[in-house]
This record gives structure tokens, sequence and C-alpha cells, in this order.
């Protein structure tokens, strides 16, 4: 159990347990969703989910807009209870980081085009698409933070046992979160 620049880091019990659904949308909730913005950004995330600060809420928060470099602008999805109502058979596999699994990109097969549904934080549903893009990797990866399912557990068990090794020994080189290896 570790946090790292405000950030869970696994192996943590919190990043495998299925978080509750937000019954209001109040000042402590835009609180909470504000300030897992500020720590993406700080750590040069694209997302983030609330298990990833700890708090076992359905709240994810998106950027794939922004990457820190002059003229990028940031565009920040605030994703309330979100929920995967179609998604592609066809699937993708590209190599994904993680906040809470610092210094280590996996190679992650997901569907290549998915719909979400989900509030913002003024309460209004939202419907977003992606389709073969990191947009639709990103919502998959946020989504399943939400259900207690991290990156590890998308792996085979042969995969995992390899990635846990790579994983420990990127940790004990003093990785943190928001660093990936150069895949
Ligand atoms: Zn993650």
């Amino acid at each position: 159990m570790a946090i790292v620049n405000n950030i869970v880091i696994a192996p943590d019990k919190r990043l495998n347990t299925e978080c509750d659904k937000v019954q209001d949308i109040d000042a402590d909730l835009v609180r909470l969703a504000k300030s897992m913005a500020k720590t993406m950004y700080a750590t040069d995330g694209c997302g983030i989910a609330a298990p990833q600060v700890g708090v076992l809420k359905q709240v994810v928060v998106i950027d794939v807009d922004w990457d820190g470099s002059k003229g990028s602008r940031k565009n920040t999805l605030y994703l309330i209870n979100p929920e995967i109502v179609d998604k592609s058979e066809e699937t993708e596999v590209s190599y994904e980081g993680c906040l809470s699994i610092p210094g280590v990109s996996l190679p992650i097969e997901r569907s290549s085009s998915v719909v979400v549904r989900a509030r913002d934080l003024q309460g209004r549903l939202m419907q977003y698409e992606a389709s073969e893009n990191l947009l639709a990797v990103c919502l998959q990866h946020e989504i399943d933070h939400l259900h207690g399912v991290t990156m590890l557990e998308r792996l085979s068990p042969t995969q995992r046992l390899e990635a846990i090794k790579e994983y420990q020994a990127a940790l004990a080189a003093g990785a943190r979160p928001g660093e990936t290896s150069a895949e």
C-alpha cells in the first residue's frame, strides 16, 4: 500500500475494488474531480480514475489532447458514472502506461471502438464515441479502474508474471507515476 505523488500505486487493494456510483454531483465531488485533473496534469497522464487517488467512486478525468507542449490546449473531460454502452468486437493491441503502475508500458488488447455515456460535472448526460484512437483506449482503461481492473488483470497469466517482474525492476530503479518505459 503506497501513495507516490498523490497516486496509489500497485499492488494496492483499492486498485482492485469495485467503486461506488456517485449519487450527488455536489461541491465535494466537483472538488475531487478538479483535484484529480490537477494530479493528472502534474504527472503527465492522459487519464486518471478516482481509485488512483484513493477514492472508491466512479469518477474519471481524461485529456487526450494536452501533451504539455507549446500550443497544446487542455481539453478536460470529466466523466461521472461512465458506462460503456457499446463496443466493437474488433480489437486492437496497444502499449499502455498507467500512473498506478509506473515505469512500464504493457501491450493491452481492447475494443477498437467504444461508445460511453457519463454525466459531466453539471450533471448532464454526455455521450462519447471513439474509434481507433487514444480516446478509445483511454476510456476503456479508466473505466476498468472503476471496476477494480488494472492493465495487469488484462494480461494472460504468463504475460502478467513477466509484467510484474518488469514492474518490480522499474520500482526498484526508482520509477515514479507518470514515467513509462520507452517501448
Ligand atoms: Zn491506469
